[in-house]
């Protein structure tokens, strides 16, 4: 066998130092004799305090309860929007902990979330009265040189993904937000900065471990259990807890050319016409993502991201085209560090929000004046273009469970706030503004969508649903993964 060269990413020693090494009890409420839970089909449940104790013993993560001083950060989602309280909260430290706990929940039937960086819009990864699946001590990244590829824990957030692969000038192609974890925006597809140049996350996925509903723990590829690792690139958390993703990796230069620039907002629809002309014919290695966001004091801005995925001289070259047109307000573009640019901006974590997108073909006037002409005067408002295409739509609509190549652009409406009293009024003004743009639309991205019509999430798997509705059936017949963007095991009815 192929000796295997493992160089730690710079955060894995500390984690594993962090791990307990040791059977860990969660605290259980001294006088409580059981802990009330709710089961898949919503009656409530009577966990017994001996078995929940067991539980905690075959552990080698830790089992929280609401009684345990960490129950109440492991709990959050980045969404203040959803205010959850799991019965229980599984720490796992390893698949084997991953089964255990999976065991353990389906023979109480209890409701039960799977979480690893709890960015879910849907507020889906933390179940409310029942199990959450907290995958967030699985989070080593490891570069392997010899397979070329990055072998990542399923509780990892994407940070650590970058930092690992970036020190060996190496990369591959994750979300554009460091906190995000790369469990949820892997299984939904995956759109990134770099995803014109090498695809979607999915694209980039060689391999997996899943445990399944049945507790089996299997390897996943395009060899070993083609079906499965079919559906997980873009079927969601539906068929599995995905314990290690494998994705491939680039050489890659960790310094990038690109920047921000702005205009003055009566620019922006010329601004914009001038970006779909730049891009339409324009190399893959360009990442323009235009927005309109509102200030503060409600005053709406035009911006865009700018970078070249390639070399700075040709980059700069490309880019200066952009300075030309309109009377840009502010240019700043030089070379940058791309760890920097995929950095967390500060102050978003903990917010309420409310988030609705579309896809669409071309960036047409029409579109741009749809997503742009008029856009709520509501502080935190925001309308953002993410460029696809590329080596996105050189994949077949069927060759993964992600059906969306012909997607030219994803269009984000989303609104934080701080007072969640006001979600519905916001919602809203989400809901009205995204009414706009959805004649345009072909489709969605599941993974920035809020919970709604969850009969439309699964229509939204398009082409693939039958096949997967078929996979679910084989190996998740009674739907016990649910809380996700959910496909029915075929032959039941929504
Ligand atoms: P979690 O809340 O932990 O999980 C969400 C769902 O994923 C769970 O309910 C579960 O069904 C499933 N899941 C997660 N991990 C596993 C696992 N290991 N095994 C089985 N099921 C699992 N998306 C992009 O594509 N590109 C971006 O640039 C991007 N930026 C974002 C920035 C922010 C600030 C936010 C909030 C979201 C962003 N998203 C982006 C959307 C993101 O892909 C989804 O919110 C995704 O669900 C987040 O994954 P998570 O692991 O953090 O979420």
């Amino acid at each position: 066998m192929r000796r295997r060269q493992l160089i730690e990413g710079a955060v894995t020693s500390a984690v594993l130092a962090a791990l307990p090494g040791k059977l860990a009890l969660g605290a259980l409420d001294p006088a409580a004799k059981a802990l009330s839970a709710v089961t898949l089909a919503g009656d409530d449940i009577q966990l017994g305090r001996a078995s929940v104790e067991a539980l905690a013993g075959s552990l080698q993560g830790t089992l929280l309860t609401p009684a345990s001083p960490a129950y109440d950060k492991a709990r959050q989602l980045w969404s203040a929007s959803f205010d959850h309280y799991p019965s229980l909260i599984a720490q796992c430290a390893s698949a084997e902990d991953v089964r255990t706990a999976v065991q353990f929940a389906r023979e109480h039937k209890l409701l039960t979330s799977v979480k690893c960086g709890g960015h879910s819009f849907s507020g889906k990864s933390a179940a409310d009265r029942g199990m959450m699946i907290d995958l967030g001590a699985m989070r080593a990244a490891l570069v392997d040189t010899a397979g070329e590829v990055v072998r990542v824990g399923g509780g990892a957030r994407l940070g650590t993904v970058d930092r690992a692969t970036l020190e060996h000038k190496l990369v591959t192609v994750l979300g554009t937000d460091s906190d995000t974890g790369a469990g949820g925006l892997t299984l939904g597809g995956g759109l990134g900065r770099l995803n014109r140049v090498w695809g979607m996350t999915i694209d980039n996925l060689v391999a997996a471990e899943l445990v399944t509903a049945d507790g089996r723990i299997l390897e996943l590829s395009a060899r070993e259990n083609p079906d499965l690792f079919w559906a997980i690139r873009g079927g969601g958390g539906n068929f599995g807890v995905v314990t290690r993703f494998d994705y491939r990796v680039h050489p890659f230069n960790p310094m990038i050319y690109g920047g921000d620039m702005s205009w003055p907002w009566e620019q922006r629809l010329e601004i914009m016409r001038a970006i779909a002309d730049m891009t339409r014919d324009g190399p893959d290695a360009l990442f323009i993502s235009p927005y309109g966001v509102v200030d503060a004091k409600g005053e709406p801005h035009f911006s865009l991201e700018a970078l070249y995925v390639g070399d700075h001289a040709e980059g700069e070259k490309a880019l200066a085209e952009l300075a030309r047109i309109g009377k840009p307000s502010r240019v700043d573009l030089r070379v940058l560090s791309y760890m920097d640019r995929q950095a967390t901006p500060p102050g978003t974590r903990r917010r309420s929000h409310y988030m609705k997108n579309a896809y669409v073909k071309k960036l047409t006037d029409e579109v741009a004046a749809a997503a742009l002409e008029a856009i709520p005067l509501v502080p935190g408002f925001i309308t953002f273009f993410h460029p696809m295409g590329g080596a996105v739509s050189r994949v077949g609509p069927q060759d993964t469970a992600f059906p969306h190549r012909a997607a030219g652009w994803a269009i984000g409406i989303s609104i934080a706030f701080d007072d969640n009293s006001l979600f519905p009024r916001y919602r809203a003004a989400v809901r009205e503004h995204h009414a706009r743009v959805e004649p345009y639309s072909i489709g969605f991205y599941n993974n920035l969508m809020n919970t709604g019509n969850e009969g439309k999430l699964s229509e939204n798997y398009a082409v693939n649903l039958r096949r997967l509705a078929q996979i679910k059936r084989r190996y998740d017949p009674d739907n016990f993964f649910r809380l996700n963007a959910n496909i029915l095991p075929a032959g039941e009815a929504a």
